[in-house]
């Protein structure tokens, strides 16, 4: 796939309705790329629901990705809680395979007071047994932990890289904006490019030519991410961003997260077709 796809966190505002299908085609109406399905608050798709989606996507071309549920901590102190966080993601991942969808992303936990480094080895055990049984059931879809934008949150690109570097079959989902919001600094040419210079030493050139990214504008306080903007509307610095993924040769998709959501997405497209043309 050559460069970068743009598209939108869940259903376009502008499309008919807030069904999936009516979401697709309203990407492929506005020129987007992509699109990720939030199955944030539970998956409740079915299969035949799933095919049709599918079958729709392919006609028009628009690339899909889904969103597991927002219920998971896979650092959980209940075992009842860590297996449902588990078969959140397996579900997700059925579903998703199912659609047509490469990827999988979610929020893989909190760190409740433990330790970082005591949090990690239970996320990646209980990630490893995702793994193993979606390597059983022959499900190929990438399985990508996001990096937060919370300091109360496991995720820093380290912890997101580590996982990646140490399980197979799972990959980033590379929140520029939540890592601006958790340390208040990461927000120039020279830091994003240090982070996409991080993804090539850990996980090899390959992870640049298949990255998962997500950019919103977003407010954020002593304690990480208050809420998302519109970039618009926020200090976040998307030109210097999208050079960046230009100058590294990233490719992949880019969902918007914006409360605007496609007319934010259009402003990154726009924005970064004008970058390739005058280089
Ligand atoms: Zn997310």
């Amino acid at each position: 796939m050559a460069g970068l796809l743009f598209g939108t966190g869940g259903t376009p505002h502008s499309s008919k309705t807030s069904s999936t299908i009516d979401g697709i085609k309203r990407i492929a109406e506005l020129g987007l790329g992509c699109m990720e399905i939030e199955f944030v608050q539970g998956v409740r798709m079915g299969e035949a629901g799933a095919r049709l989606v599918a079958e729709i996507a392919a006609g028009e071309g628009v690339k899909l990705s889904a969103h597991a549920p927002y219920f998971i901590n896979l650092n959980a102190h209940e075992p009842e809680k860590i297996r449902a966080s588990q078969d959140r993601i397996l579900q997700t991942a059925r579903i998703a395979a199912i659609c047509g969808a490469e990827s999988v992303v979610f929020h893989a936990a909190f760190y409740l007071g433990d330790l970082p480094e005591e949090a990690y080895s239970r996320v990646k055990k209980y990630l490893g047994e995702v793994m193993h049984q979606l390597k059983r059931g022959n499900n190929r879809a990438w399985i990508r932990p996001e990096i937060m934008g919370k300091p109360s949150q496991f995720g820093t690109p380290e912890e997101i890289l580590n996982l990646c570097a140490e399980l197979e079959g799972v990959a980033p989902c590379i929140d520029f904006a939540h890592w601006h919001a958790r340390t208040g600094v990461f927000n120039s040419y020279q830091e994003f490019a240090s982070i996409l210079r991080e993804i090539k030493e850990r996980l090899g050139r390959a992870a640049l030519d298949d990255m998962h990214i997500h950019v919103s504008g977003i407010a954020y306080g002593k304690k990480g991410e208050t809420k998302h903007l519109n970039l618009k509307e926020s200090d976040f610095s998307y030109v210097e961003l999208l050079q960046a993924l230009r100058h590294y040769e990233a490719r992949g998709v880019v969902i918007c997260e914006s409360p605007n959501l496609e007319e934010d997405a259009l402003l990154l497209q726009e924005t970064y077709n004008t970058l390739l043309k005058t280089g």
